[in-house]
């Protein structure tokens, strides 16, 4: 079963990691892993600008390094970056030295367009806590809702109405700037988008 919203057990056990921020104010913190690559990425930005919508895109260095010229206009469209290691490791299935060694490749292919490595994200969410412990330096972000728009049992309908189900003022959503999630971004990002600013929200970057 894919969980919409990320349990409070989760968020209890690890309360280093980052789940949500403060609701006082109307604000979704857009996230979006996995690119960047051709087309997907390129229509995500053009679908933000829309909306005025800043995002935080957490990258795998792999794809930086195989599409800067998309990742330049990522950073120059003023949206955020993150670290998503460079060959998206599962954590749990990876030792924390081999871990930690991808995070600074991903890291080096990020400095080298001026990004530091301020953000992190654990592919899948996996990470132990050794792994998170030699990253304590950075802020692990983690969510609260993910949209499931990577999975090809949901229908866009259902990731539109989950999605907007369980957001809440201070969410941090997941999306996926990937070929797999393609279909149901496209139905459900400028949809989101449209209900939550109709509603005053804002949309910024990490
Ligand atoms: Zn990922």
């Amino acid at each position: 079963m894919l969980l919409h919203k990320t349990p409070i057990i989760a968020q209890w056990l690890y309360p280093d990691l980052v789940w949500k921020r403060s609701s006082e104010e109307k604000v979704i913190y857009l996230t979006f892993d996995d690119g960047p690559i051709p087309v997907v990425t390129p229509w995500v930005l053009k679908t933000l600008e829309e909306f005025n919508a800043k995002a935080t895109f957490f990258c795998v260095g792999e794809n930086v390094f195989k599409h800067p010229e998309i990742f330049r206009e990522l950073i120059q469209s003023g949206h955020a970056v993150g670290n998503h290691t460079y060959h998206h490791l599962n954590g749990w299935e990876t030792d924390a030295t081999e871990y930690l060694k991808d995070f600074l490749k991903c890291e080096e292919e990020l400095r080298k367009f001026n990004q530091h490595g301020r953000l992190f994200r654990p592919p899948y969410g996996k990470i132990t806590r050794k792994q998170a412990k030699q990253l304590s330096s950075r802020q692990i972000i983690m969510w609260d809702v993910l949209s499931g728009d990577f999975s090809d049992k949901l229908k866009p309908k259902t990731v539109l109405e989950k999605s907007i189900r369980y957001s809440r003022a201070g969410s941090i959503i997941v999306f996926h700037d990937s070929l797999k999630a393609f279909e149901n971004l496209q139905f459900t990002l400028p949809r989101y988008l449209e209900h939550f600013q109709s509603k005053g929200f804002t949309f910024k970057a990490l």
